[in-house]
């Protein structure tokens, strides 16, 4: 079923994105025997039975299992995660492969969702199979080489002058009045169905590490990352919840104090207002965690460095690290740690910047 976080109102599988309260809405399901329940493949059909679809509709690419690279970065082990291995090049694809599957199951074939780019990108793959049309809101300053992309996808694209923010409000009421579907992963339970599977391949893979730091705007893998470790520990297979870290763009803050100068390189979490807000502060609080703001100049200085060690990822992707060196220089994170840092978006689609 789907529970509403805020009123707890219950609602059945439908792809429905809010409650009647206006509250935001999860997948509530009791899952048992995590290693008798996982599937004979090595991609993501590996935990088809965990997720809220039936596996009779999948999209043909299926995302992958990424691989996990262990480096030791000065005090503590960190564990980088390659999301960005991705079919589409970010790990939005877990999120969106639960919910086109979702969408063929519900007979859907037309949507609209708002996008920095990677989101979008993902949906214009996958539905491009599955001949779902789909209708992507957009800002002018999004990245030329993501808007090229989705046209070559087939995306229908609605360009709108105002921020993030606006351009949601936009696709919002584009949906409403044309009665099309709106599968945005802000809102979308589906997608946080998709993006919890990153944590149990890396507790497959590596264990509970004793932090996770994810790059957070609209939250879609902290709650994920938080969802799937959660999960984890219902079923008796661990004991342990790892600390989130969500680590933010410089003025674009909605858990740790707002700051003054925006972090333009970190687009992809430039989301000063998102609706699962609560949850994510649920999640830290309830995991001892806390929020990090990087600004620009970290965010470079990261991502050049990752670069260096061989990460061709893109600058909201290098955010964990520049927050991780932080972290460990004002000593709030112990000697010893092991850190996963999951390594969100490829660089390859970015041929020009930094
Ligand atoms: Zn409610």
């Amino acid at each position: 079923m789907l529970k509403c976080t805020r009123c707890g109102k219950e609602y059945d599988e439908r792809f429905i994105l809010r409650c009647g309260c206006g509250g935001t809405l999860l997948v509530e399901r009791n899952y048992f025997d995590f290693f008798g329940n996982l599937q004979p493949y090595l991609d993501m059909r590996r935990y088809i039975n965990f997720l809220p679809i039936s596996g009779s509709l999948l999209p043909p690419a299926t995302p992958a299992i990424t691989p996990v690279s262990e480096l030791n970065l000065e005090t503590v082990t960190a564990i980088f995660k390659l999301e960005y291995l991705q079919p589409s090049g970010s790990f939005k694809d877990r999120g969106t492969w639960v919910t086109v599957s979702k969408l063929l199951e519900e007979g859907i074939d037309e949507v609209a969702i708002d996008s920095s780019g990677n989101a979008a990108l993902s949906l214009a793959l996958y539905s491009l199979p599955a001949n779902i049309n789909v209708h992507v809101f957009l800002s002018y300053d999004a990245r030329p080489e993501k808007i090229s992309l989705l046209q070559r996808l087939g995306a229908v694209l609605h360009f709108i002058d105002g921020d993030r923010m606006k351009v949601h409000e936009r696709a919002v009421e584009f949906s409403e009045s044309e009665g099309i579907t709106y599968a945005s992963h802000w809102l979308n339970p589906y997608f946080i169905e998709g993006t919890k599977t990153a944590a149990f391949e890396a507790y497959e893979q590596v264990g509970v590490p004793d932090y996770v730091f994810a790059p957070t705007g609209s939250g879609t893998l902290l709650l994920g990352l938080w969802k799937g470790f959660f999960e984890l520990r219902k079923m008796g297979v661990v004991s342990e919840i790892p600390r989130l870290i969500a680590v933010q763009a410089s003025g674009y803050e909605s858990l740790c104090e707002r700051s003054p100068i925006q972090n333009l390189l970190a687009d992809g979490i430039a989301i000063p207002e998102p609706p699962r807000r609560e949850e994510m502060k649920r999640a830290l609080q309830e995991t001892g965690g806390t929020c990090v703001s990087v600004d620009e100049y970290e965010t470079e200085n990261a991502l050049k460095w990752l670069r260096k060690a061989g990460f061709l990822v893109e600058p909201t992707s290098a955010v964990v690290l520049a927050a991780l060196w932080e972290l460990v220089e004002t000593g709030e994170i112990p000697d010893g740690s092991k850190i996963l840092l999951p390594l969100t978006g490829s660089g390859l689609k970015l041929t020009q910047g930094i």
